[in-house]
């Protein structure tokens, strides 16, 4: 098969580099020049592990190209897959859909006869048919079909997602864009995984319901976990009692400083949003989402207490900011909540993540960059965990808390066990819904 993707981001690279991987012939357009001259490079411009060596293997193979010209990438494909950003929309919350449509006006003029137009961006209900509107009026000749195969896979893992899926779903409405999104996705038959073959708006409120209801789970143990500080229980030992339950499961249960990154934030949103304008209030989503502000929040209260209810001259140090460990991606991460807190109160802040760097010295003003957490830590008098990167799983404790000036911890993701922070010298300590010590 012959595929043009349009946009390079974390899920239309991944996704493109992946297909070429099944053997396709691959095409990867963005609109952003220097992204593509990365790329051609042989650069990888975000950070996801093992995309860098898939892609090279694919790019020797002949399979995989990059391009900034639309029409050159479309020439004699099979299907051309829209994976651009669908952001909030600033104000009303719904998705964003310009970057999609004008993609999809593009493809209309250029596209060859019988290419199936692919929407793997996450977009509300209906869309698919806009964009089947678009492209006919913007050409009323061209022969084409549309599919929504929205996309699943999570940063950090994103080829493993990719290549072993629980699922993948197909929205078509003709036997010929099924046929071709079969065709596409034979590969990972061998593999023995379902397809979910749907209509057009099933596949689209799929994605949104998926993506809200893991956003519900995780705030739903939040919020258990604020309780647990409250009546005096640990919020693990909870969520293990219930995630053994086959009809819970284990997933999604840990507690946290609030859900954030590329998706969840905006998927919740655009899905209130679409159920108000059906008068079908989404009211669990909703009140999620509110909820989910109100912890974030929450954690500037934890880290007051740690500092005398004072930020202000306090030096504190941040292990993590990324939204979560093994990507670089800081959208809507609770750190851009929590450390403008810290710098806005006057503490002195000192940044370590693997990789946020990039993103984060745009993001959060007034910080500084240490590339070593022990360094960072020295002459702290609060160290926060806040992305539970492996490198902050097995500090050595004792080491840290000698060298700080208050050795206080504020342990966002519960990465250590209290008797053992307590053992190597810290006088305070506080987690997500257990109780801490100080
Ligand atoms: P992104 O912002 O990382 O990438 C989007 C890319 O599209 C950018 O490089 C941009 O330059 C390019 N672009 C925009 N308009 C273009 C055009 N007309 N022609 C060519 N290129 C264009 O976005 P992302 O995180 O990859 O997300 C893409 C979509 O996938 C979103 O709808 C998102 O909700 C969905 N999604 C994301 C994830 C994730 O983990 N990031 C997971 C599942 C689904």
């Amino acid at each position: 098969m012959k595929i043009a993707m349009i946009g390079t981001g974390y899920v239309g690279l991944v996704s493109g580099v992946c297909f070429s991987d099944f053997g396709h012939e691959v095409v990867c357009v963005d609109k952003d020049a220097g992204k593509i001259a990365r790329l051609e490079q042989g650069e990888v411009p975000i950070y996801e592990p093992g995309l860098d060596r898939l892609m090279e293997r694919n790019v020797e193979a002949g399979r995989l190209t990059f391009t900034t010209d639309l029409g050159k990438a479309l020439q004699g494909v099979d299907a051309v897959f829209i994976a651009v950003g669908t952001p909030t929309r600033r104000g009303d919350g719904h998705a964003d859909l310009t970057y999609v449509m004008a993609a999809a006006e593009e493809v209309a003029k250029l596209a060859p006869n019988g290419v199936v137009i692919v929407t793997k961006s996450t977009v509300p209900v209906g869309t698919n048919r806009k964009v089947a509107e678009t492209v006919r009026a913007a050409n009323p000749d061209l022969d084409f079909d549309v599919a929504s195969n929205p996309e699943f896979l999570r940063e950090g893992a994103a080829i493993d997602d990719f290549m072993k899926p629980d699922r993948v779903v197909v929205g078509v409405e003709s036997e010929r864009a099924a046929k071709v999104m079969s065709d596409i996705y034979r590969p990972l038959y061998l593999r023995d995984f379902p397809i979910v073959t749907t209509d057009l708006e099933s596949a689209e409120m799929i994605k949104y319901a998926a993506n809200a209801f893991l956003a519900i789970k995780i705030t739903f143990i939040n919020e258990v976990a604020a309780l647990c500080e409250k009546v005096g229980a640990d919020v693990k030992q909870v969520s293990r009692g219930m995630g053994l339950d086959g009809r819970i499961g284990p997933k999604f249960l840990h507690a946290g400083p609030g859900y954030g990154g590329s998706c969840f934030p905006k998927d919740t949103k655009a899905l209130a949003r679409i159920g108000q304008e059906y008068a079908s209030p989404m009211r669990i989503t909703e009140t999620v989402i509110d909820v989910n502000e109100d912890i974030k929040r929450r954690m500037i209260g934890k880290l007051k207490d740690l500092c005398g209810d004072d930020f202000n001259g306090k030096r504190v140090a941040v292990l993590g900011v990324t939204f979560k460990p093994n990507t670089d991606d800081m959208r809507d991460a609770p750190a851009l909540t929590i450390v403008p807190a810290l710098v806005g109160g006057g503490a002195e802040v000192r940044v370590c993540d693997p990789q946020g760097k990039r993103e984060g010295e745009r993001l959060l003003p007034g910080v500084s960059w240490i590339a070593d957490p022990y360094e960072a830590a020295k002459d702290a008098d609060l160290l926060v965990i806040l992305t539970e990167w492996n490198e902050f799983r097995a500090v050595d404790l004792e080491v840290m808390s000698r060298t700080m000036r208050r050795a206080a911890m504020a342990d966002l993701r519960n990465v250590y066990d209290p008797e053992d922070v307590s053992a190597a010298g810290f006088e305070a300590y506080v987690g997500i819904g257990r109780n801490g010590f100080g």
